[in-house]
């Protein structure tokens, strides 16, 4: 039972590793190759993400989410789309390194448009690759994709925007009328004081609260305040997105 607990916990593992015993019965050289590519990627992550993961502490840490809302968020307009090509333009590392950085922000208020948008200038228009597509390809063809390509990024943006809300993307971000509930997971002990306290609003689930609903009238908000409080790793964050902030 306890194997098929850690299996079901590490599916993406245990499926590479049973793709990789398959290559090597069945194409030992291929298999070491990949091997080699996989060890490179893998020494490269480690380098890079615990300096991601410490910048996203950091700005978690510094940044008031008023500041993040107001710079990335649902009402900041055309003003937060273009901050938000700007910091994907400007970025530096590989394009997994944004996903941290993007979590936290939507966590911070940050609106899912302006999401893609950094996602995808950090992926397509970064100023050191515009330079080097300058260097091979000469500036006419670099001004002219850049053009198109932030005309596309701000079209998609929007489309997905309207179409997939915070609550589509992560178990632990809720969002309705308004208000943002979210657990931080790293930080959550699982010691469950949240679901045996509000019920109707979390539940345990492999050691971690998760949310159920979000509250919407005055006394619920209240509620949930207090619950906010009681956690003895502050990993809830509950505010609203629209009015006033409560926490
Ligand atoms: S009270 Fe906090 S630490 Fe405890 S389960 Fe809930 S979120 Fe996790």
């Amino acid at each position: 039972m306890k194997i098929i607990t850690i299996i079901k916990k590490n599916k993406l593992i245990v499926l590479m590793l049973v793709v990789y015993l398959i290559l090597f019965i069945v194409s030992p050289e291929k298999a070491v190759q990949s091997l080699d590519n996989s060890i490179y990627y893998l020494i490269e992550m480690f380098q890079i993400l615990p300096v991601i993961f410490l910048f996203t502490v950091v700005i978690e840490a510094l940044i008031p989410k008023e500041l993040i809302m107001q710079g990335f968020g649902e009402k900041s307009g055309i003003k937060g789309n273009l901050f938000s090509l700007l910091l994907g333009s400007i970025s530096a590392g590989p394009i997994y390194a944004a996903f941290p950085i993007s979590k936290m922000l939507l966590k911070k208020g940050a609106s899912v448009t302006n999401i893609v948008i950094i996602l995808s200038a950090w992926a397509v228009i970064k100023v050191p690759m515009l330079a080097n597509e300058v260097k091979f390809l000469g500036v006419k063809f670099m001004g002219i994709r850049w053009i198109f390509t932030v005309i596309s990024i701000f079209v998609m943006a929007h489309l997905i925007g309207v179409f997939v809300k915070k609550k589509d993307m992560s178990e632990s971000i809720t969002e309705k009328e308004g208000s943002i509930l979210s657990i931080k997971e790293e930080y959550c002990i699982g010691c469950g004081l949240c679901a045996k306290t509000l019920p109707v609003y979390y539940e345990m689930k492999n050691n971690k609260a998760i949310i159920k609903q979000i509250p919407i009238n005055k006394n619920e908000m209240e509620d949930m305040v207090e619950m906010v409080e009681r956690c003895p790793v502050n990993a809830i964050v509950f505010y609203r997105t629209v009015e006033e902030e409560i926490i």
